[in-house]
């Protein structure tokens, strides 16, 4: 999970896509049954939206999905609704939350495993129409009802404490951070199912990531112990880059290298007091 600053986002986008988005909002509003509001989201218009929006962001904003940090997005839709537009899936009479599909507040970028409902070897996931609440009565049903009153029991990337709750065991597998309350453990385990984090390939990135660590972390204590001051600024690099928000996996290289926290050197890369 990658935190997302609202505001880097925002500036991105254009009086053109803007303009575009709101006449998108109001041809929608105008439309009174839920046929011709299914109708409107799959037209090949509604669609080039939720590109021309990913296509507006600098590539260091959407380099890795917001979700799980894995590589490059390659997907036909990259543009996840963190609400879902069509239905929901906890909600059998919901109509989803169609009042939202070209408001980019509910956009969040995600690779086709965090997006898509899928199987994969040993686990499934994906988050397809998944929107689970705290509390459900809380759920909105249409535009004049408050989405601020839900409180999702999932993590959101443009949420700027839930990237923190996330965290990996020593085999690459995503756990709550160990500090997590029941509650925040929940909506990590709902999150690792939903985005599928649990998946073979992404655990054994991290788990790589993990052996890539602690071999610089062990280049670093002997290139002190020696003296030898190229191998220790080479050691310190690759770890500061490790762990820079744009990499992939950055929050698992994050988790590996506080463990070696005792190391003078490595605190100081971590920037921890
Ligand atoms: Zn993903």
């Amino acid at each position: 999970m990658r935190w997302i600053c609202k505001d880097d986002i925002e500036q991105c986008l254009t009086s053109a896509w803007r303009q575009s988005a709101q006449k998108a909002i109001e041809n929608i509003n105008a439309v009174t049954t839920p046929e011709e509001r299914k109708a409107i989201l799959k037209k090949a218009a509604s669609t080039q939206i939720w590109r021309d929006f990913y296509e507006l962001l600098p590539t260091n904003l959407k380099r890795k999905c917001w979700y799980c940090e894995a590589e490059e997005i390659r997907s036909d839709t990259p543009v996840d609704h963190f609400r879902p537009k069509n239905k929901v899936e906890e909600e059998a009479n919901h109509e989803g939350y169609w009042w939202l599909a070209f408001d980019w507040e509910n956009y969040r970028c995600a690779c086709t495993y965090c997006n898509s409902r899928r199987v994969f070897e040993d686990t499934e996931g994906g988050k397809a129409c998944c929107f689970p609440l705290v509390d459900p009565t809380k759920r909105a049903f249409s535009p004049s009802d408050d989405t601020n009153q839900e409180q999702p029991d999932l993590l959101d990337p443009f949420d700027p404490d839930d990237w923190k709750l996330l965290w990996f065991d020593n085999d690459g597998m995503p756990e709550p951070i160990p500090s997590a309350d029941k509650e925040q453990q929940r909506k990590v385990s709902n999150s690792v199912m939903i985005f599928h984090l649990h998946e073979t390939k992404i655990v054994r990135k991290r788990n790589n990531i993990r052996i890539d660590i602690d071999r610089a972390v062990v280049k670093l204590k002997k290139a002190t112990t020696d003296g030898d001051v190229a191998s220790e600024r080479d050691a310190k690099s690759t770890l500061r880059k490790m762990i820079r928000e744009t990499e992939m996996h950055s929050k698992a290289a994050i988790v590996y290298l506080r463990a070696h926290r005792d190391l003078p050197a490595v605190k100081a890369i971590l920037e921890l007091d």
